[in-house]
């Protein structure tokens, strides 16, 4: 078994309290916590690539021992398992105190944290069980890969472990609770600090904690900064900003929709972070959420994203206020920096999707096509996937079949004569770039998945799990390692949602927190 270490727990202060039950705490980044035992623990699925990250082999993770580790069964060697402590905005209100009700976390091998999302209670479970049902770390666990595949920053998944026990969960908050198999996903990254550390000191004035807290995220995650000072901890507002920008650009491109992107699943390190009711826009539609408990406002939609991160920005500079000396000027301008990276990423992704470069009527040309695509529903996955082959031909004078594919009802002349329109205009725009059509062809494949995880296939592999059939799990996630290049014989991952998943509970509407 390996040694774990921890730079968290060494540098910052811990709670001294060793109780689970929900209360607050104060002055303190942690609380120590042991990890419920569980049942029956197996392992459904891991990530060879994240074992390898943490220097594990592949018979190590498939040891009893380990698995045992990776169930919370098995205290790590080294460490105290902790839960992290945190506050953040909810829906756009603050919500005070949250915490890792849920997760905790084990340490760190080779420089990265392991938590165990589902491991049982901590002193911020509040009125939750601290547990995940399966559906949920299913979900997590494949999303976690796939979007690192898409070369999305993301938190990692190493591990999938069913725990025997049953979890009861109200699937729609409707007054129906069941009983479900439960699961813990042992998550790994860099550094699992949200903007919501931040915020809670703050809120709570104590700044000497903020400055200590700001001081570790410095010195271990950014380096290059400087030494700590108001002028460094401007700038690491400017870096999570430009990062969180990033970040909003790439989720627009592959049409991921977080679903709950309170300032508590905001990561520091710019990381896709807290995979709950996500979805993936089958047809491109701005103002679809999978989150149920969205669906009124809408405020998550896919549309919304971008305003929403910099919105969140906004809370972690408030938050960091006290370190800039009260310098509003200079929140202002890590909200300057985050337009216009959104805005030059965006357009640097969008235009690359068409197989352009970012000039400005490339960019219109993006534009018309969204406006195109969200008209009547369209897969947004396919539809740009077909344009790379259509950038090969001669000339796009029919409306080519392949891109018929991409429409959920048979489309009406005048919407196909509008697509075609459009077609003309972007393809006679790809033979001004100075590459051969076969090499744009290649780049746009590059940049065009051909295999998303589609709402509908997280959820067969899910009911397969439950019916005690888990290799659904693994052959989606080794179809989602490689999204960009075709896999003969794997067409059926690759196609438009079918019409029973439309509203099925799972592929489309999902709670929170499950
Ligand atoms: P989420 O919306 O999943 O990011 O969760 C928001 C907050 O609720 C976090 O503090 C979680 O740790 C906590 N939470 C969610 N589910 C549970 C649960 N089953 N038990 C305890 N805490 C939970
Ligand atoms: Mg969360």
């Amino acid at each position: 078994m390996p040694t774990f270490t921890s730079r968290f727990l060494q540098a910052l202060p811990g709670d001294p309290l060793v109780e689970v039950a929900p209360r607050q705490v104060h002055g303190a980044l942690w609380s120590p916590v042991q990890p419920t035992k569980v049942s029956a623990p197996t392992l459904l699925a891991h990530s060879p690539e994240v074992a390898a990250l943490l220097g594990l082999s592949e018979a190590q993770v498939r040891d009893p021992g380990f698995v045992s580790l990776l169930a919370g069964n098995t205290a790590p060697p080294g460490v105290t398992p902790f839960a992290a402590n945190y506050g953040g905005h909810q829906f756009g209100h603050w919500a005070g105190q949250l915490g890792d009700g849920r997760a905790i976390g084990l340490g760190e091998l080779n420089g990265l944290e392991l938590q165990l999302k589902g491991a049982g209670p901590t002193p911020y479970s509040r009125r939750g069980d601290g547990r995940a049902v399966l559906r949920s770390s299913v979900r997590e666990f494949l999303c976690s890969e796939a979007m690192h595949h898409l070369g999305v920053p993301t938190t990692r998944a190493l591990s999938l472990v069913q725990t025997g026990d049953q979890v009861v969960r109200d699937m729609f908050y409707d007054g129906h609770p069941a009983p479900e198999p439960g699961a813990i996903v042992c998550r790994v990254a860099e550094s699992f600090l949200r903007f919501g550390n931040f915020e809670l000191c703050t809120s709570r004035d104590d700044v000497p904690l903020l400055r200590r807290l700001a001081e570790f995220t410095l010195t271990h995650y950014f380096p290059r900064l400087g030494a700590p000072s108001k002028e460094s901890f401007a700038q690491l507002l400017v870096e999570v900003s430009e990062r969180t920008a990033r970040l909003m650009a790439q989720w627009q491109e592959v049409g991921f929709v977080h679903g709950v992107m309170n300032t508590d699943n905001m990561s520091m390190l710019g990381l896709t972070i807290d995979y709950g009711p996500y979805g993936w826009v089958d047809d491109f539609d701005p103002s679809w959420t999978p989150n149920t408990t969205d669906a009124e406002q809408r405020r998550y939609r896919y549309g919304n994203q971008p305003r929403i991160g910099l919105w969140n920005v906004e809370r972690l500079g408030v938050a960091l206020l006290p370190l800039l000396e009260d310098d509003e000027a200079l929140v202002e301008n890590a909200l300057l920096a985050y337009q216009k990276t959104f805005e030059r990423e965006a357009a640097r992704r969008n235009t690359a999707k068409l197989g352009l470069s970012p000039q400005e009527h490339s960019i219109e040309l993006t534009w018309e096509l969204f406006s195109f695509l969200s008209e009547q529903e369209t897969d947004m996955t396919i539809f740009y996937r077909a344009l790379c082959e259509v950038v090969k031909g001669p000339s796009p004078t029919v409306f080519p079949e392949l891109l018929k594919e991409a429409f959920y009802q048979p489309a009406p002349e005048a919407r196909l004569r509008a697509g075609l329109e459009w077609l003309q205009k972007w393809w006679l725009r790809t033979r001004e770039e100075d590459a051969a059509p076969q090499v744009l062809s290649e780049r746009m494949n590059a940049v065009n998945p051909k295999y998303v995880l589609r709402n509908y296939l997280a959820q067969e592999a899910i009911d397969a799990a439950h019916a005690g059939d888990a290799s659904g799990i693994s052959t989606l996630l080794e179809v989602l390692r490689r999204p960009f290049t075709e896999q003969p014989g794997r067409e059926k991952f690759a196609q438009r949602r079918p019409e029973w998943a439309r509203s099925k509970p799972g592929c489309s509407a999902l709670s929170c927190s499950s």
